[in-house]
C-alpha cells in the first residue's frame, strides 16, 4: 500500500522574525512537524506561506492525502482563492489538522462556519495536562490517557465552534480555564482534527506524546477511498 502522503504547512514568519523563537524551531515549526512524520512512515512535504500560491498549488493538493495547517500572524494575507482550493480539496476528501493558533484562520472558519477565532487566551507559559476523554479512539493509540505538558499558552472556553463529532481531548490549565484540545469534525467526503497545542515559543512539538497524536491523526484524517466523485447531469448507466 502507498504511503499517506501529507503536506505540512507554516505560516513561517515567527521563525524568520523572532530570534527566541528560530532558537525553539531553528528548522521552522514545519521542519519539525514534517521530521517526525517522515519518521512514522509517511511521505511528507512542507509548504509555506511565502511562496508563490503559499506553496499550495492544485498540483500539490491533489497529491495531498493529509494537509497539516499552522498559522498564527497573518491569517488575513492568506488568499482567498487559496483557501477556496484548500476547501474543495477537504470536500472531495482530504484529511487537514488545524494546529493551535490555526483555530483563526480563514480556512478554520470557512470549515467550521463559524467564529473559530473567539476564545480566551493567555501566554503565561502554564502548565497543561490534555485529558482523554475519548480512550479508545483512532487518535489515541499509544498514547497516556493524561498528557502533561509543562508551558503552553493558555487557551480557554467558550471556543466557538460547532459542536464536534467527536471530542477526543479536554485540556486543564494550571492558571484556570478548561478547552476542548482535540476535536474530530467531517466536512464533505474530508476529515479534520483541530489540536490545540502548540504555541511557538514552546518546544511542544518536539514532546513524544504531542507528535504521536498528530502522527495517529494524520491516519485517522487519511482518506480511504475515491477523491473523485462524478456529478451532475449524468446519462443512463445501464449497458
Ligand atoms: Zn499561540
Amino acid at each position: 500500500m502507498n504511503p499517506i502522503r501529507v503536506t505540512v504547512w507554516n505560516e513561517y514568519m515567527h521563525e524568520r522574525t523572532e530570534p527566541h523563537i528560530a532558537a525553539v524551531y531553528p528548522d521552522g515549526i514545519h521542519g519539525c512537524i514534517a521530521a517526525f512524520l517522515r519518521e512514522a512512515g509517511y511521505e511528507v512535504k512542507t509548504a509555506t506561506q511565502p511562496e508563490p500560491e503559499h506553496g499550495l498549488t492544485q498540483e500539490v493538493l491533489d497529491n495531498t492525502d493529509v494537509l497539516i495547517w499552522w498559522g498564527h500572524m497573518a491569517h488575513g494575507d492568506v488568499d482567498d482563492a487559496i483557501v477556496k482550493r484548500v476547501y474543495d480539496r477537504v470536500m472531495a476528501g482530504m484529511g487537514i489538522i488545524v494546529l493551535h493558533s490555526g483555530h483563526a484562520s480563514k480556512i478554520m472558519e470557512k470549515l467550521m462556519g463559524t467564529n473559530s477565532g473567539e476564545l480566551k487566551w493567555r501566554e503565561n507559559g502554564d502548565k497543561e495536562i490534555l485529558w482523554s476523554v475519548a480512550p479508545n479512539h483512532p487518535i489515541m493509540r499509544g498514547v497516556p490517557e493524561k498528557v502533561i505538558i509543562d508551558h503552553e499558552e493558555m487557551y480557554g472556553e467558550f471556543f466557538n465552534v460547532p459542536d464536534p463529532d467527536e471530542l477526543v481531548f479536554v485540556s486543564w490549565f494550571e492558571g484556570g480555564f478548561v478547552f476542548r484540545s482535540g476535536m474530530c469534525y467531517k466536512r464533505g467526503l474530508g476529515k479534520l482534527f483541530y489540536f490545540r497545542p502548540g504555541h511557538e515559543s514552546f518546544p511542544t512539538y518536539f514532546q513524544k506524546e504531542v507528535q504521536q497524536i498528530i502522527i495517529n491523526a494524520v491516519a485517522w484524517a487519511a482518506p480511504q477511498g475515491i477523491l473523485k466523485i462524478a456529478s451532475g447531469h449524468t446519462p443512463d448507466d445501464a449497458t
